[in-house]
């Protein structure tokens, strides 16, 4: 039998419409939630995913700006950018658009937004937070896989995950969570021997290695859950993941589409770190 596939543009509409009652509700209090949106350069696949979150925020009643800034904008001026927006008040998340040019090093960027307005998840401080189980904003794909599985009403607690990709924004956050759900967690990368293998003990199998469809048939044990977080545009112009959908949706018993799959929910995460991020500002001020 095929396996059912998690529609995650489905499901982020859902959270999209709480969304918007949870801005609504906010907006009733006159708090208007607000995400600036800063890129450096022309990146086409930046400026592609800039443009979806922007409409996204405007969707659900988000304020959002696009701080625009030209490739060869220097270090200091884009954290001077990030300072400007930490003091505002109307500012309630900032997400500074990776990969950032060469000459400047990410880190610093990250480093300086303001913990509690890093919708993204990516400062130390949410990083370690996460790590020790404490109240942190959450990186976006992996909470938003989280989400799905959850939404899919499928068990995580005591399972077997498997985590294929190590990356500071996903492969590592999504282990994080996972163990914090009770899984028993593996995180592979590529000085993993037998991959194949160690993937075929995965219950919950999460691919995030930026390879077009490398996860096959061998790597999936029959019935599993297959999460693909993979975006690779091929030669042709076609969109696909990291799993290979054809040969694997034979095998898995639940697999996610690319796109329409963890791509969606991760905007949706994105909108609802912003508006959590919005109501704690608003309620630490009092
Ligand atoms: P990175 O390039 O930062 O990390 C890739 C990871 O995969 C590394 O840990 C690397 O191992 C590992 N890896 C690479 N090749 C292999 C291999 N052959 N076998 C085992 N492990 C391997 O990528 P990201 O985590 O940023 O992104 C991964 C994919 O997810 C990309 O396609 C990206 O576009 C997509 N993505 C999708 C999002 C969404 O919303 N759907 C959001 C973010 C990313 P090592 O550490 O040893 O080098």
């Amino acid at each position: 039998m095929p396996a059912t596939i998690l529609d995650g543009k489905a499901m982020a509409k859902a959270i999209r419409q709480d969304v918007a009652r949870d801005v609504a509700r906010l907006r009733e209090r006159g708090l208007v939630p607000g995400l600036a949106v800063v890129l450096v350069g022309d990146d086409p696949a930046s400026h592609t995913y800039v443009r979806a979150k922007a409409k996204a925020c405007r969707e659900v009643g988000i304020h959002s700006e696009v701080h625009h800034l030209p490739v060869d904008t220097p270090e200091a001026v884009l954290l001077e950018t990030v300072r400007r927006l930490n003091e505002r008040r109307d500012i309630h998340g900032i997400l500074v658009q990776l990969p950032l040019p060469a000459h400047i090093r990410p880190k610093a960027v990250i480093d300086a937004v303001r913990p509690d307005k890093d919708v993204d998840g990516f400062h130390p401080l949410n990083v370690g937070n996460l790590a020790i189980g404490d109240r942190c904003l959450v990186p976006c794909t992996p909470r938003g896989i989280l989400e799905m599985v959850k939404r899919a009403g499928l068990e995580v607690a005591g399972k077997r995950a498997v985590v294929i990709g190590r990356s500071n924004i996903v492969g590592k956050p999504m282990a994080q969570l996972l163990l914090r759900e009770d899984a028993t967690v593996t995180v592979c990368h590529s000085k993993t021997p037998n991959l194949p293998a160690v993937a075929r003990e995965a219950d919950l199998l999460v691919v995030a290695i930026g390879r077009p469809a490398y996860v096959d048939d061998r790597f999936v044990k029959p019935g599993a859950v297959v999460i693909d977080v993979g975006i690779n545009r091929l030669a042709d112009g076609r969109l696909v993941g990291d799993v290979d959908f054809a040969k694997v949706q034979h095998v898995a018993g639940y697999l996610t589409p690319v796109p329409g799959g963890v791509g969606p929910m991760t905007i949706a995460m994105l909108l609802k770190n912003t508006v959590e991020a919005a109501d704690a500002q608003a309620k630490a001020a009092w």
